[in-house]
């Protein structure tokens, strides 16, 4: 059996920041109802007594993303400890993940991430300077609090990495940014290139209303986007600081490089979309809601609620198999391409919003060479 993929969203869209690109703000208002409330307790069992039947003693990843996850509250998440011990009759390894803005996080949850080894993946895009996207709810700066969320996690020893959105400041600023990092000692950088909302990528100047405080503003996205000269621009100053780390012993890792590094050497990508297809999954809303990708919890991709069906039922529906079908097939331009045992055109979500293709056609040539020669 292989392994089973969920993505649980406790709070659905809600959160404690209004982060100028929030792509699931903007997916959560493409459906009719943007907001599918609270997980309770109740809920959490029946989906993980679910899950445990399906996987029948074979690996459950469970990551719990949001909105803002923490919302949750910590006896949701305590709740969810004693029920992986109570109901995992047939010893399924479950691997923790979650992803958070950090601005919760204190010694209570440090306990609960460490009893459980979650894998916390924390927003922050660099120093006070470059984070300044992400706001909270009246607008103002949130760098201190997350700072002060990772150095409490570095020094509980508790395993997390650094997610970045790839916006025009953190592109700008680059070399800043990576030196922030290595000079406290973040280890683990994930960088992912901000997503132009669904329904709007076609249009040529999108617009996003955010609510703070009393007030609406738009969010003129155009300020924070990258094109596909500016990504390459990214990717190669990036990839030059990661192999002078690698060179110097320091060893960084920067998600993407890393599985670059492993597909050069003929190995499987751990990301998803890096092996030239989508990999089965389940994300499942605050109210039961099953898509087959966080990125498409859109109404027309709704493969079913998980309390009224099982997951094999969902895996089997002809909305999940056609998901994965589309992902398949291969471009004509990528057939003949020298760059696709490294690319296999990627993500199908990221392909919409930004044109990696010409940002890596002008990468790979720098850093396939370098690539080969690293282990
Ligand atoms: S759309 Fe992207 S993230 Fe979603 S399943 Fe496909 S490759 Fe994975
Ligand atoms: S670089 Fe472009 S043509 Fe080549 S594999 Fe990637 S998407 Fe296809």
């Amino acid at each position: 059996m292989p392994p089973l993929h969920l993505t649980i969203k406790p709070v659905s869209s809600n959160c404690n920041l209004r982060c100028k690109y929030c792509f699931y703000h903007d997916l959560s208002y493409c459906r009719e109802a943007p907001s599918r409330g609270l997980l309770r307790a109740e809920g959490l069992t029946e989906i993980m007594k679910k899950a445990f039947d399906y996987a029948d003693g074979s690996l459950i990843t469970v990551s719990f993303q949001g909105g803002e996850p923490l919302l949750a509250g910590k006896d949701f998440f305590r709740h969810f400890s004693s029920i992986i011990s109570s109901l995992n009759t047939k010893r399924s390894a479950v691997h923790i993940a979650l992803q958070t803005n950090g601005v919760l996080i204190d010694e209570d949850w440090c306990e609960i991430f460490s009893k459980n080894r979650y894998l916390v993946g924390v927003s922050i895009d660099g120093d006070a300077v470059t984070n300044i996207l992400r706001v909270d709810t009246k607008g103002n700066d949130t760098f201190d609090k997350t700072y002060s969320a990772l150095k409490l996690l570095q020094s509980k020893k508790i395993d997390f990495n650094v997610v970045t959105v790839v916006t025009k400041p953190v592109v700008n600023n680059i070399s800043r940014v990576y030196s922030f990092f290595r000079k406290n000692k973040f280890k683990h950088l994930h960088f992912v290139p901000c997503l132009k909302p669904m329904e709007v990528h076609d249009i040529d100047t999108p617009e996003t209303f955010y609510q703070y405080g009393d007030s609406w503003e738009i969010v003129d996205n155009e300020d924070f986007y990258i094109s596909a000269s500016e990504y390459e621009d990214f990717l190669k100053k990036t990839f030059s600081l990661y192999m002078r780390d690698c060179i110097d012993g320091r060893g960084t890792s920067i998600r993407l490089f890393d599985n670059f590094l492993r597909l050069a050497h003929s190995q499987k990508a751990e990301m998803c979309g890096m092996n030239g297809h989508c990999t089965p999954q389940f994300a499942i809303e605050a109210d039961g809601e099953v898509y087959p990708c966080e990125l498409y919890c859109t109404d027309k991709y709704s493969l079913g609620n998980i309390f009224e069906t099982d997951f094999a039922t969902l895996e089997g529906s002809p909305k999940a198999k056609a998901f994965i079908e589309e992902s398949m097939g291969i471009e004509t331009k990528c057939k003949d391409c020298n760059y696709y045992r490294l690319c296999k055109n990627g993500c199908k979500r990221e392909r919409i919003s930004l044109d990696k293709c010409t940002a890596y056609k002008n990468f790979f040539p720098y850093a396939l060479p370098h690539l080969k020669r690293m282990k």
